[in-house]
């Protein structure tokens, strides 16, 4: 089989190049080694910036998104008891929209079928050959068969445990890692949202963040040590738990409810550079992972992928390599201030197990900082929003 360009991994970040692709005229196909409904069985981000929106425009997969999307345009940080609401609206003039990763890809999915553009579920053993020649070469194990698929370039958007990543040359990249000695413990119930926009909660005994995929369906997550089994969450314990971290009149606010997923994230920092090698390019959780206090990690997904579609667009449409050769730098130059914000709302928010008075007392004049200062409102608020690409 050939094609232009074979994408490894059938996430956000492979489904919306593939989509972008598929409506430019080039030819694409896409491998993942899991099946549909695995991939859309998985509860992560949900928090979109407009750059991510406006992509999932141009891919002609928004309809339903713009329909049952939830506008937000500000969200408040609680601590001491008191709340303090950042305007992103009043502050940038932007906001961003409630809608779940699940939500999107599903809506992925059904665009990439409607076009007809062929993805294979359910392939072993994926190996990726030639990427530093012209002719590079993608080989998997589909029903005990043997595939090759011959193209131009392959896209690497197979998240942080792909073989993408791992098919490079040591030598020939650099990796940055910070991990975080906490969790978080997250919780789906179809329960009302205890407030219309989401609250990060700043406490003594741990962070807290009130989050909702619709306006009967909420997200909780409260910190835990990172060695945390889930199993020692009875959902009555993480009810109380939530409520003690919140200012009182959330906490009692709160509506509590049986869960129907319940899951702890390790939070870490990592990016690998550069993001192209030959003809092979990384793209989203393949080559940068980031904590999900600032909400981040999907909406760079989409930022390297917006980079990357340029790119390709110029080098199959308009026979230029200049697109491709600047993608690895265009793109790194976003994720590492997504990065830094990540970092850094992570530390403001976050108890960590070895942090002394004083740096809780900085903590603490950060946050009243943040509350006093409308340059520094704006500038949480300008991150929050997403940076232009
Ligand atoms: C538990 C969890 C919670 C999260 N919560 C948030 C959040 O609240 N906010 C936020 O912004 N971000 C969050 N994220 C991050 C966000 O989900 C990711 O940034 C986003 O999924 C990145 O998309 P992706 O397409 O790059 O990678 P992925 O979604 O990881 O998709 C990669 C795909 O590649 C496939 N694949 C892997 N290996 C191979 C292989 N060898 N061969 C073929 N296919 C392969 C996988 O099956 C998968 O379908 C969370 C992530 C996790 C893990």
């Amino acid at each position: 089989m050939r094609t232009q360009v074979v994408i490894i991994g059938s996430g956000p970040s492979g489904l919306l190049l593939g989509q972008l692709l598929t409506g430019a005229g080039i030819d694409n196909v896409i491998l993942d080694r899991v099946g549909k409904d695995y991939i859309l069985g998985r509860v992560r981000a949900g928090v979109l910036e407009q750059g991510t929106v406006d992509l999932m425009c141009r891919a002609g997969a928004d309809a339903r998104l713009i329909a049952e999307g939830l506008v937000h345009d500000g969200f408040s940080i609680a601590f001491e008891g008191r709340d303090h609401r950042i305007d992103l609206a009043g502050l940038t003039g932007k906001h961003v929209t409630i809608y779940g990763q699940t939500e999107i890809t599903r809506d992925l999915m059904a665009a990439r079928e409607a076009a007809d553009t062929l993805t294979l579920y359910e392939v072993e053993d994926v190996a990726l050959h030639g990427f530093d020649t012209e002719s590079p070469y993608v080989t998997y194990v589909k029903n005990g068969v043997i595939g090759r698929i011959d193209c131009d370039v392959v896209a690497g958007c197979d998240g942080f445990h792909g073989i993408s990543r791992r098919s490079v040359p040591a030598s020939a990249m650099r990796t940055f890692e910070r991990a975080y000695p906490f969790g978080w413990l997250g919780v789906l119930a179809e329960v009302a949202p205890v407030s219309d926009e989401l609250i990060y909660a700043n406490h003594e005994r741990g962070f807290a963040l009130c989050s909702m995929r619709s306006a009967t369906r909420s997200r909780y997550y409260v910190q835990v040590p990172a060695d945390e089994q889930v199993d020692a969450w009875s959902d009555d314990r993480f009810w109380d738990e939530l409520r003690s971290r919140l200012p009182r009149h959330h906490a009692e606010a709160v509506t509590t409810g049986p869960s129907f997923e319940k899951s702890i994230a390790p939070l870490r920092s990592f990016v690998a550079e550069p993001l192209r090698f030959g003809r092979l390019f990384l793209v989203g959780d393949a080559a940068h992972i980031v904590p999900p206090t600032g909400a981040k990690g999907l909406n760079l997904a989409a930022s390297d992928v917006h980079y990357l579609f340029e790119g390709l667009r110029e080098f199959f449409l308009d026979k230029s390599s200049a697109g491709i050769a600047a993608y690895s730098g265009r793109a790194l130059a976003r994720v590492w201030k997504a990065v830094r914000f990540s970092w850094w709302m992570t530390t403001l928010l976050h108890r960590f197990p070895d942090s002394t008075d004083f740096e809780h007392r900085i903590q603490e004049a950060e946050l009243d900082y943040l509350t006093h200062s409308q340059a520094a409102a704006a500038a949480l608020a300008e991150n929050y929003v997403g940076l232009p690409y």
